[in-house]
This record gives C-alpha cells, structure tokens and sequence, in this order.
C-alpha cells in the first residue's frame, strides 16, 4: 500500500523532499525482524525525518486528517518501534540528535530524541558527572530510556531507575497540540518534572514507558549526578574488541558467587544498610559467558566451566571519593561476604571486569548476547522489594527445570538478574534466554514458557512483570497492579480517540 498523493504532498511540505522516502530499499531496512521477534513487520509506507518539534506536530495533524498511524523510531531495537499494519509510517528521529543544553551546575542535561548514549555520556563525563545509562549500550537514545521504555541499568543499587531522574518534557500530543511539562509550563526552565496543578509525570512514564503509544517526545532534560569513583577511565584498544580500565585507588570490583539466594539476598539488603558500593547486583550467568567470550565457539568451550564458577554471581563495584573510604567499603564487603557464606570466584576470572570497566558506565558489549541463535526473552521485567524478587527467583525454578531438561528452552535455569536499587529499597529483576529465530519450534517453546511463567505470577501474586502495553494479554497481568491498565486504556482513549499511534 502507498500514501495517497494528497497526504504524501502536505507531509513533504511539511519536511521538505529530501526527509520523506518511499524507496522500496528504504522501507525494506525498516519491517526487519528485531531480536523479539522472528518475523518482518509490515511494511510503513513512507519514512520521515522531522527537524523540529513543529514539524512532528504538523506530521500528527496530517496523519488525524488522513487516518495515518505512525511511529517513532531511533534504533528500532524493539518491536514497538515498527508498523503492525499497513497505511502507517515511520517517524524516524536521526535528525533531531542535538545536545541542547548541559547544566553542570544545577546537573541536567537537555536533549532531542536522536541523541545516543554514546554522544551524551562521555560529554557529561568530562565533566566529572554521569547518569544511569541504560544496559542496552552506546546506541540507544537516551531520551527513549528515559521517557518511553524500561531504560534499566546495572548500577542501579547506587543510584535508581531513570524514571526518578526525568525532568521536564516537551511531547506532541496525539492531536498535535504541543504539551510542556513541568517547570517548563511557567517557563521556569527543565529543573523539574513538576509545576502547580495536576501532574503528568506519569502520563509520560510510570514504572515503565509507554513505547510512544501515547505522545511524541521532542525533547526532555533528564538529571545528572556526580561520578561515584573516578571520572577518568582508559581505552585500549578497537571495540568491540576494546578494553576499558580505571587506574584509581578510588575503584575496585569484586565478584563473589553465592550457592542459595537467600544468601544473596541479605548480603544485599547489609551492604544496603550500610550504604556502602557503588553497584551491586546479581548478574545472569548465560549473557555474562557471552560477554566474557569472543565467539559462540568459545562460549560453548567455556560455558561448562563458567556455569559451574558462578551460577549465582554478586559483582560489586566499590567507587568512592578517597583511597580511605574504599578500604572502609571493603572491610564491610568482606565481612558482609563472610557472613552470607558468599565465595569469591577466581582472580583470573574476576579480572575481566576490571578491564571492562563500561559494565559500570556504558555497557558496550551487551550485543554479543545475541550470539547464540540471534533471539532472546526476557520476562519477569518488574520491580518489587528485594525479598519479593528473590522469593519469585525460587518460584521459578519449580517449573523452569520442565523445560531446560526437556530441551525446549536454554538449560540455564538461574539465568536470572536481579538489580537492587536505591540501596536495596527495591529490586528489578529479569529472566533471560536465548533461543534460535530461525527455528519456528524454539519460537513455540518459547511461547509455550513464558506463557507458563504468566501463570504462575498470576497464580503465586508475584509483582514481577510489570504490564507492559495496551490490550487483552497486559489486562490479565495489570489485575495484580490495581487494573492500571484499564486506567492507560482510558488515557489513551482520551488523549489519542483515533488510534493514530500505532499500539
Ligand atoms: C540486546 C538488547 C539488550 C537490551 N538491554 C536493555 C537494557 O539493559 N535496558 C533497557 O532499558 N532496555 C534494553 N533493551 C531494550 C531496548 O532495546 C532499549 O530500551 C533501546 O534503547 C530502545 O531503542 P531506542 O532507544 O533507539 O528506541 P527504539 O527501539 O527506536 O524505540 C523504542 C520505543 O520507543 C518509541 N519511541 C521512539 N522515539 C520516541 C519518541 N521520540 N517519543 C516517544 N516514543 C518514542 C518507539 O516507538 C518504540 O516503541 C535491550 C534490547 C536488546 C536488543
């Protein structure tokens, strides 16, 4: 299907000729599959670059006029960045890339959507300053973590998710009208994310994003801390073959495996008390393999042996502002370790993380989890109290081993994460596999666990995934979250009656 001539005139009016396409070359690299999903996405009919928040309110009009879904889109990592049925189009964000403001004194940074990890983070480094930057790595924007999807990253148990660090926002709502929220309604500048009268924080994003389904967001500032540890790091190097170090005596990393996570639960909740490190947190055993690992080759040769090293691996992260107030940490690490019966793994295993120091910063070697098969799932992607987290981690392995023995999913069945945050106040957690996209039977097995897996949240009350979405499958979910999402239903119903942003 193709725009008719009408709305693909006033569309290019609007973005000139050179930021609208057509092209059949242009539109196939934009139904691909994404690592979710294993089949293309239909097709968009057109793909528009917009400049400026005037242009994408300009766009929405046309598309209210015409009846025209459309779409936002950066790196199209996931599959809500794409068309789910025809008579749509892309508003892809490449052009609107600009830093527009860092505020070093009162600590935020301004941005359009374009804008990348990998263009914000070292600027804000340099100035000794840094902000939790979401796990998927260098290319994602950091406005869409912050505003429209999870954006969780492992440091976390330090400082929070970027839900708590969202300023003000600038979002063209689904009738074009322009909205500004926060502190920028009384043009008192992108401080806050609040201002007298109703607050639309939520709106914009709750626990999670709302994926664009509910507003185009052209610009927002999002806040920024003080480094923990040193600012300066070092690269040797090519990536992905790269390696990063930071020389301080203000920075050390440990890594400990636990056998019961129980175990890994107190030590987290004492060294929260304590409020001692900078990262701590539970990492999976499969991506961590990957990520340590050059090729699949290589992993299937270390796999045996590192499964066997750290199922349950706790990384620490100690970063403080003097040499004195790292050994203080330490000796409450050690004794938290000692007394949680925690082992710390091998030295010439644990020294990968200290040439690998983005694991703390930008975690550039994410990608390589797609190495086994090109898929993955990840489920159980809520937050609720540490102990929760860790209670949902023993549930699972009452059915998980079902299908790891069988063959039918990945036989990693503690290939979980769990992410304290704020010093332990709460968790986040996720259970991750990897299957093959090109298998149509891994595809069904998949389906077939994570299926379970909703069941057995629904059943147990465990508060683990968080209802992502619109529609009948998130309905079911959003029970144990006070039907919350009967009430986004009625917020999108109110804000977008048409239905112009494609769910
Ligand atoms: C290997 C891998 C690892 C990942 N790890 C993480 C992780 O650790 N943490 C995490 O949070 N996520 C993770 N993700 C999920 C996801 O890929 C990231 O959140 C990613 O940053 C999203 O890509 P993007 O930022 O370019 O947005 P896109 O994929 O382009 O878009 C994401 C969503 O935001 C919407 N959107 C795009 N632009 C706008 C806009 N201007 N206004 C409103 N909505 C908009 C899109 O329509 C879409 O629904 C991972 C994905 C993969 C494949």
């Amino acid at each position: 299907m193709s725009l008719s001539r009408e709305a693909y005139r006033e569309l290019a009016a609007v973005v000139g000729e050179q930021y609208i396409s057509e092209d059949d070359f242009i539109l196939a690299g934009n139904r691909a599959q994404t690592p979710e999903i294993p089949f293309a996405h239909p097709s968009p009919d057109a793909i528009l670059l917009p400049g400026s928040v005037e242009e994408v309110a300009e766009i929405v009009k046309i598309c209210n006029k015409y009846g025209i879904e459309y779409i936002g889109n950066v790196t199209g990592c996931i599959p809500t960045a794409y068309c789910t049925r025809e008579n749509s189009i892309i508003l892809h964000f490449k052009r609107m890339n600009k830093i527009l403001e860092i505020n070093a004194e009162d600590r935020y940074a301004v941005i359009e959507p374009g804008v990348r990890h990998v263009q914000l983070y070292p600027e804000v480094r340099k100035l000794g300053l840094s902000y939790t930057a979401a796990a998927v790595g260098p290319g994602g924007s950091v406005l869409v973590n912050f505003c429209a999807t999870g954006g969780d990253h492992h440091c976390q148990y330090g400082t929070s998710r970027p839900t708590r660090y969202l300023l003000g926002v600038e979002m063209v709502l689904p009738n074009g009208e322009i909205l500004r929220t926060g502190s920028l309604q009384t043009d008192s500048g992108w401080f806050c994310p609040e201002s007298p009268g109703p607050s639309l924080r939520s709106i914009v994003k709750g626990y999670s994003g709302n994926s664009g389904k509910l507003g185009i967001i052209t610009k927002c500032a999002v806040a920024l801390d003080r480094c923990k540890g040193p600012a300066e790091f070092r690269a040797e190097g090519l990536s992905p073959h790269h390696k990063i170090y930071m020389d301080s005596d203000c920075s050390s990393v440990y890594v400990f495996n636990y056998k019961s996570i129980q175990d890994v639960c107190d030590a987290i909740t004492k060294l929260g008390e304590a409020e001692t490190c900078a990262t701590v947190q539970k990492y999976f055993y499969l991506p961590l393999t990957l990520m340590m690992t050059e090729s699949a080759n290589e992993f299937w040769e270390k796999w045996p042996e590192y499964k066997k090293i750290f199922p349950m691996p706790l990384v620490v992260h100690i970063a403080t502002h003097s040499a004195r107030e790292r050994e203080y940490e330490e000796k409450i690490l050690f004794d938290v370790v000692e007394e949680t019966h925690g082992t710390r793994i091998p030295r010439e295993i644990e020294r990968w993380w200290e040439e690998h120091m983005d694991y703390f910063m930008i975690v550039a070697r994410l990608q390589s989890v797609l190495r086994l098969g090109g898929s993955w799932l990840p489920i159980k992607t809520g937050a609720e109290s540490l102990q929760h987290m860790c209670d949902v981690y023993d549930q699972t392995q009452t059915f998980i081993h079902d299908y790891t023995n069988a063959g039918k999913i990945f036989d990693a069945p503690a290939n979980y994460q769990i992410i304290p945050m704020e010093y332990g106040h709460f968790a986040s957690s996720e259970l991750l596999f990897m299957w093959d996209r090109k298998d149509p039977q891994s595809f069904r097995y998949m389906a077939e666990f994570s299926q379970r897996s909703k069941e057995e949240d629904l059943k147990n009350h465990a508060y683990v995934m968080a209802p992502y979405g619109f529609g009948k499958a998130v309905q079911e979910q959003g029970a144990l979250y006070s039907h919350c999402t009967d009430w986004l239903a009625r917020v999108k119903d109110a804000l977008d009656p048409n239905y112009t942003l494609d769910i």
